[in-house]
């Protein structure tokens, strides 16, 4: 491998990484998106190219997989697949969410685990990165159904983890509904009450402003953006993707800091609301997913706006995008559409939603481009918060936990800014989050040796 030349050594390591991973098409695309930006560190600081501490960093340190055998309503038995990718322990316990889609397979989440692995570095607590779910699809399933999925799940996947060792929590599919069916099987099968799960329920463990927290933290980065060049979200018209819980709480922050959002999306289509979707209609969005599990057509039909079925919220004239939904839902086109339009910032609150030529796309135009894996940590970053109180046995605030989120979103904008600025003066945040997020946990893995 070339120790001079970022460009050679990039696609040297690019063919190491396609030989061992083959048909791993998200998971090469992270790894890309990272040693491309650190491809210029790590030739100027050759100790970490000799000491291998990168091929070391994309071979998870375990990979979990199992059967989930479950029976539906009318006794017909299903049998699912279930993962865990424990990647990185370097810098603390593995930590990160399950995911049920019935899209996901192990590409899928080793590429999340990558990502978990420098998003945690971030947030400055101490969390490694893991990343786990299952193919197993929650839409249409009776509560039933998905209580008895996630105590199979569980059954497995308990004799693996530990408030300790691995600390799993929600992510897309994963809600406060699934953490507590998985918490009450582990309870079951262990007899501990333990902080092994985070996003609980405020009641058994949780903590205050979990569910707000990515949502929260995305807008709380993005202001610190807008910052930089001496503007804010307030009066800004804000294009948002998804409609699940990282996209409702990041409509509410927009709307607390005077911003007008005007899109929400799910897997069908795209709402677009020109007057801007308001508290009220807000709580709508958050009966209708949360209790009802309905789909967002349903807020097209009550409030009379445009519904875009199949399409995605980028071709809308925007100020400020945050793509809230899944990976990849941003190409190339919709890059150029967003930057036709004069979109000034796209902030991610989901991971990795930009295609690699829509992340190149927005680097080049040099607007306002953040990763998720700075932009969306507020959500692990709570969770480890949550890890602390559960470790001291109490429980803080709303305010204070809302305190410590904007001191670390703020903080690893700071780190992003410290890492990321180009001659020049625009900040490259892609960069300056992955040389700060690897940096971290490369120290750590040297110091503790092979
Ligand atoms: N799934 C979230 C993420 O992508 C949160 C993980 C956690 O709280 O452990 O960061």
């Amino acid at each position: 491998m070339s120790f001079k030349d970022p460009k050679q050594f990039t696609e040297d390591f690019m063919s190491y990484v396609k030989d061992r991973n083959p048909g791993e098409p998200e998971f090469h695309q992270a790894v890309l998106g990272v040693i491309e930006t650190l491809a210029d560190f790590l030739v100027k600081n050759p100790r970490y190219i000799q000491s291998k501490v990168l091929e070391r960093m994309v071979e998870p340190e375990r990979v979990i997989q199992f059967r989930v055998p479950w029976t539906d309503d009318g006794g017909n038995i299903h049998i699912n697949r279930g993962y865990r990718v424990e990647m990185n322990s370097a810098i603390g316990p593995y930590k990160g969410g399950l995911r049920f889609h019935p899209t996901v397979n192990l590409n899928i989440f080793k590429f999340l685990a990558f990502e978990q692995v420098l998003k945690n570095s971030l947030t400055s607590l101490p969390m490694g990165g893991g990343k786990g779910g299952s193919d197993f699809d929650p839409k249409g399933k009776s509560d039933n159904e998905v209580m008895r999925f996630c105590q199979s799940f569980m059954t497995e996947l308990s004799r693996h983890i530990g408030p300790d060792t691995d600390i799993p929590a929600g992510d897309i599919g994963v809600g406060g509904r699934e953490i507590g069916f998985m918490y009450g099987q582990y309870k079951r099968l262990r007899n501990e009450f333990t902080g092994v799960l985070t996003g609980k329920g405020i009641g058994w463990g949780g903590s205050l402003m979990r569910p707000e927290a990515t949502g929260y933290g995305t807008v709380y980065f993005a202001e610190e953006m807008l910052k930089t060049r001496g503007d804010s979200i307030k009066g800004k018209t804000v294009t948002i993707s998804g409609s699940g819980n990282v996209a409702q709480f990041a409509v509410e922050k927009v709307l607390d800091l005077g911003g007008k959002p005007v899109s929400m999306s799910d897997s069908n289509g795209t709402i677009y609301d020109p007057d801007g979707i308001d508290r009220e209609k807000l709580e709508f969005i958050k009966l209708l997913k949360n209790v009802y599990r309905g789909r967002i057509y349903e807020y097209a039909e009550k409030y009379n706006v445009q519904y875009f079925e199949n399409r995605r919220p980028w071709s809308i004239k925007c100020d400020v995008a945050l793509p809230c939904a899944t990976q990849n839902e941003i190409s190339g086109d919709d890059a150029e559409a967003l930057l036709k339009n004069g979109c000034i910032a796209v902030v991610e609150g989901a991971n990795m939603p930009s295609t690699y030529e829509a992340e190149h796309k927005f680097l080049n135009a040099k607007i306002l481009y953040a990763p998720g894996k700075a932009a969306n940590a507020g959500g692990v970053a709570v969770s480890g918060l949550e890890m602390s109180q559960n470790s001291m046995r109490l429980s803080w605030t709303s305010e204070e936990v809302d305190e410590k989120l904007k001191s670390i979103m703020t903080n690893i904008h700071a780190m992003c800014v410290k890492h990321g600025k180009e001659n020049g003066g625009f900040v490259n945040y892609v960069k300056g989050a992955n040389v700060a997020g690897f940096v971290k946990v490369a120290n750590a893995m040297m110091a503790q040796g092979l």
